[in-house]
């Protein structure tokens, strides 16, 4: 392998080294110096401080940047988030502050910016870096950021990540997963946007990765059949064009959904007696989409997908031919080393002179991981009065039962769990008010496997009700409620598939309706999610200006334009907004306790109580204030320990009475292998700031992880 190609610049800051990553190969491209003042608290406050870096920077093939970032108090914010103007639009992405030290060195990967804005033109041209520093809920004063020690970030690799640059999240996102994954097994790459690729950078290349790349813009496709002709290889996943399929001895054959409920997802890689050198017996992945090839001649499968019991389900995963690897789905990230040893075991199928540094890499991954979760073990044992919940976004668990999983959570120390049985359109239990899911019959009833596993090890279980999305409700449900028009309108006019007006009587009836009905099961908890407005753009339908104008008690000019013009009836929109969920929420309350007065109505919420009843019409502080929910969950997902304890504290003094239980965004943090660690820091910051406990999001494999790390500690 190349070496990296290093300049070194002077690091000004304390270098907050990744965990897993070495120190990247950097240069720099200006000596500038930014600073940007703002003022927060007081009638004019700003809800962020924007600093704009104008400096021409062409990252086509670089890895990302890194600098130098200074504020005298990092405690007045909440949130960083950093933008890449290109063309006619923005890359946008985060990056987090950790510690109090008040100047620090950050390094922002490609890779993390999966967000787009507009219609950007491609990383070679990039003419502003936007940093957007969020407020924290309640600070006020001047706030203050300097930037300086731009520098680039590359990486001279053998291996070549082409990602696909459609306006689609889930793209980007694939292609980053693979990146990290290849990070943490120690193969070097340097990554491209597919519109960007040029027939040069792939000469001298050994492997193309094609991590989720459906079709190529015009001309690309070919440089990549030329690069497979000139003795190529290829790793690529999923949906990829059949014409580099088929170059690389592969042939498609069939399609598996999930979808439909009718069956349960694949859970993993299992190796067939073709497996590659070093190619772990089984790694966990919950797919449940795969496209089924074969080789077309010369090759081997190397891995079946296993089903949800674990068994071979004789659909190949993973296969294997002279010129590349086709793994059937995408790639769902993780660092752990079951997966950095699948990940190095098809890179070494393809060149074996890859595998240098792999053994060294494997003990690094496996040292870390095991400092990680003894600092984890270290925190992991729960205080009396302490409440220990879990978010579960599966109904039917991150195991082969929920008999399996919850004996693990009790092992925790978890007190309360928190499954996903209940959407917008569907349960998944039999219910008399909501279509009930087809998995009900091919799996059984959630609720009674959660009842019952939760009964045996003395877990108390709060069904989570994701109010209002329609996302997986059966199409016949979704076409009545567009025959009754009880679905929500954009400002544009146009309908919302997936979403209800939240102010049809009827559609508040069935939020309230069907977590009475769980109340009247006996239910211990029901648990609110989404209980807002999507954002600013709904609900604008004919019924919804009807019921406003009743509201303000007259006729509105120029709807709906007017509730953004004029301040007297935005004030009044967002008001009456307002009130559509608050109603819910005391309606949900009152019922519920009316039918089982034992049985704890929660929720949860927005990290952004200040912001959050103007954008999406949800008032935490007001809720806890009236005493309407028995606990509160609010979600503040970030990285950074320093932010995620700034916005504990904010939203204690909000909450009051209520106990609040924050939720720890383990899922969405970026992969890197420390999860336990961060994990364990997020838990002692919660304790610290006197929270009545935390909520772990959520039960995935990689939560799922973090929860067996705590039940082996006891
Ligand atoms: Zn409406």
């Amino acid at each position: 392998m190349k070496k990296l190609t290093v300049f070194l610049i002077a690091a000004v800051c304390s270098f907050a080294a990744s965990a897993v990553f070495s120190a990247p190969a950097v240069k720099a491209p200006t000596e500038k110096r930014w600073t940007q003042t703002a003022r927060f608290g007081g009638a004019d406050s700003v809800n962020r401080l924007v600093l704009d870096i104008r400096h021409p920077l062409d990252l086509r093939v670089e890895s990302g940047i890194s600098f130098d970032i200074s504020s005298p108090d990092w405690s007045r914010f909440s949130r960083m988030l950093v933008y890449f103007k290109s063309g006619n639009g923005w890359y946008q992405g985060s990056f987090e502050i950790e510690g109090e030290e008040a100047c620090q060195r950050i390094t922002v990967y490609k890779r993390d910016i999966t967000g787009m804005e507009g219609d950007p033109s491609g990383w070679g041209n990039v003419s502003v870096v936007r940093i957007a520093a969020y407020r924290a809920a309640t600070a006020v004063g001047k706030a203050e950021i300097s930037v300086s020690g731009l520098a680039y970030v590359s990486a001279s690799a053998e291996v070549l990540l082409v990602a696909s640059g459609k306006k689609d999240d889930s793209c980007l996102h694939y292609a980053a997963t693979f990146s990290r994954t290849m990070d943490a097994a120690g193969i070097v790459h340097a990554s491209v946007l597919d519109h960007e690729l040029r027939a040069d950078d792939l000469k001298g290349r050994k492997v193309a990765v094609l991590p989720y790349n459906g079709s190529f813009p015009e001309g690309k496709e070919s440089m990549i059949l030329d690069f497979i002709a000139g003795g190529g290889k290829v790793v690529a996943c999923y949906t990829v064009p059949v014409k580099i399929l088929s170059a690389i001895g592969i042939r498609r054959t069939g399609w598996f959904s999930a979808a439909s409920g009718a069956e349960a997802p694949f859970t993993g890689f299992l190796r067939t007696e073709s497996g590659l050198k070093g190619q772990p017996s089984f790694v966990p992945q919950v797919s449940g989409y795969a496209v089924i090839a074969e080789p077309a001649a010369e090759g081997e499968v190397v891995a079946n997908w296993a089903n949800a019991d674990r068994g071979d389900s004789g659909k190949p995963a993973i296969v294997r031919t002279g010129k590349g690897v086709f793994i059937s789905h995408v790639w769902a990230g993780g660092a752990t080393p079951d997966k950095v040893a699948l990940m190095q075991s098809v890179f070494q199928a393809l060149h074996p002179d890859l595998s240098r540094v792999f053994k060294r890499r494997r003990d690094e991954i496996a040292r870390l991981r095991r400092e990680s979760e003894a600092e984890l073990m270290a925190v992991a044992r729960v205080a009396p009065g302490e409440r220990f919940a879990v978010w579960c976004h599966t109904a039917y668990g991150p195991d082969t039962s929920w008999d399996k999983a919850v004996g693990v959570l009790a092992k925790a120390g978890c007190t309360d769990l928190i499954p996903n049985l209940c959407w917008g359109g569907h349960a998944y239990y039999r219910s008399s008010v909501l279509p009930v899911h087809k998995a009900v019959s091919a799996r059984g009833d959630a609720y009674e496997l959660v009842k019952e596993a939760c009964r045996k090890y003395g877990i108390r279980f709060h069904v989570w009700r994701v109010c209002g999305n329609l996302h997986g409700c059966p199409k016949e449900y979704r076409e009545r409620l567009r025959s009754e028009k009880r679905l929500a309108v954009r400002f544009d006019g146009t309908e919302m598939d997936g979403w209800v007006c939240l102010s049809h009587p009827d559609n508040l009836e069935t939020e309230i309706a069907s977590l009475e009905e769980l109340a009247a099961k006996g239910a211990p908890g029901v648990h609110l999610d989404y209980i807002r407005y999507r954002d600013r753009d709904t609900c604008f339908c004919d019924a919804c200006r009807e019921r406003f104008e009743r509201f303000i008690g007259g006729k509105i000019d120029g709807w709906p334009r007017a509730v953004r013009t004029d301040r007297r009836l935005e004030a009044k929109w967002t008001e009456f907004r307002c009130g559509n969920i608050d109603k819910i929420v005391r309606d949900v309350y009152r019922r519920v306790k009316a039918k089982n007065p034992k049985c704890e109505v929660s929720a949860a919420v927005f990290h952004t109580w200040a912001s959050a009843p103007d954008q999406v019409a949800q008032s935490a502080a007001k809720w806890c204030g009236e005493g309407i929910l028995d606990f509160i969950c609010p979600m503040d997902y970030t990285a950074s320990t320093s932010f995620f304890a700034n916005s504990v504290r904010d939203q204690l003094k909000l909450a009051g009475k209520v106990p609040m239980l924050p939720g720890i965004g383990l899922s969405c943090w970026r992969d890197n292998g420390d999860d336990a660690r961060l994990f364990a820091r997020q838990i002692s910051a919660a304790r610290a700031e006197k929270a009545a406990g935390w909520t772990l999001f959520d039960l995935n494999e990689r939560g799922y992880n973090a929860v067996k790390a705590m039940a082996k500690g006891k």
